[in-house]
């Protein structure tokens, strides 16, 4: 991945590009508060927003994009196939999906759990989903390698991307390899863990190396492995601090006692073990 700025994409394994970074908007308040953040953003230069059914605030991401005057070639807008929606009923979630944007085609449309028993036919639909024009880019979410390997064994299109639970305590250097020689894009959602890194010594440290914020070494270190990135705010300052980091560069050293800071912990569900987590 070339790092060059705000505007900068990766491109796909369809041959789609998407922005490595942009703009996260799950536990964004529907209407007013998504609307803000999602226009803050596009005014700053984000040109991805990503959001889902089950954030409940697809239409004020939609009204933001439509009446922030950037085209809507220009952005790119990802959403999501809830848990209930698998299966038989998975064109129809996209085509609320879209009824709620507003918009006539997502960019890319994500799995956003693999369903036991269920995501493998969801797959199949979002395939045809492709092909219809409705969504230009299909992947998943929360997947490790079995799924994957599921996915692969079915002889269809692969993934473009695979958005997963990544920050410097979760890694997963197999699962990031293993997508590297697959070609599939691998996005990280709760970069910041959900703000409760941002205490860690090491990156107090590293901050006041960089003279930059914790924030921003870690959303750095995200784009310097190769990870596309989402950090979610509804706050101006911390939109623009999020996005500031194309002016300095982590060194390899410092890159690898980041990664050292791995222990597995995860924010989220496992992606064995979601449906007790969801059921619960
Ligand atoms: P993040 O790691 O992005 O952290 C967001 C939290 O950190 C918020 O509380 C935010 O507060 C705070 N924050 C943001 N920027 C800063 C900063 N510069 N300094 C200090 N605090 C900051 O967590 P998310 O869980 O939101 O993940 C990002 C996105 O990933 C989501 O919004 C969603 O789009 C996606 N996601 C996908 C999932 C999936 O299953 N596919 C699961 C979870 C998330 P505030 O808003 O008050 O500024």
């Amino acid at each position: 991945m070339k790092i060059i700025d705000l505007k900068g994409r990766v491109k796909l394994n369809d041959g789609n590009k998407m922005p490595y970074l942009g703009l996260g908007v799950y536990k964004a308040k529907s209407g007013e508060e998504v609307y803000r953040s999602v226009r803050t953003a596009l005014d700053v230069g984000y040109r991805l927003i990503d959001t889902a059914k089950f954030y409940g605030n697809e239409k004020g991401v939609g009204r933001a994009i439509r009446e922030s005057g950037v085209d809507r070639s220009e952005v790119f807008v990802t959403t999501k196939l809830w848990i209930d929606d698998q299966g038989e009923n998975t064109e129809k979630a996209l085509q609320n999906s879209l009824k709620e944007l507003d918009m006539d085609y997502v960019d890319l449309f994500l799995i956003h759990w693999p369903v036991p028993g269920q995501y493998l036919k969801s797959w199949e639909i979002l395939q045809k989903l492709k092909n219809s024009g409705r969504t230009k880019s299909i992947g998943v979410s929360n997947c490790l390698q079995h799924q994957l390997e599921s996915i692969k064994n079915m002889g269809g299109e692969p993934p473009a991307v695979l958005q997963n639970e990544f920050h410097p305590r979760l890694i997963q250097q197999d699962l990031l390899d293993h997508c590297k020689s697959e070609c599939i894009q691998y996005q990280s959602w709760s970069p910041l863990m959900r703000g409760q890194i941002l205490q860690n010594e090491l990156l107090n440290e590293l901050a006041e190396k960089y003279s930059k914020t914790e924030a921003q070494v870690v959303l750095r270190w995200n784009l310097q492995k190769g990870v596309a990135t989402i950090p979610k705010s509804v706050h101006e300052n911390r939109i623009r601090e999020n996005a500031d980091i194309f002016d300095f560069k982590l060194s390899e050293t410092d890159m690898q006692l980041i990664d050292s800071l791995e222990n597995g912990y995860r924010t989220g569900a496992h992606p064995d073990h979601f449906m007790e987590h969801f059921n619960s």
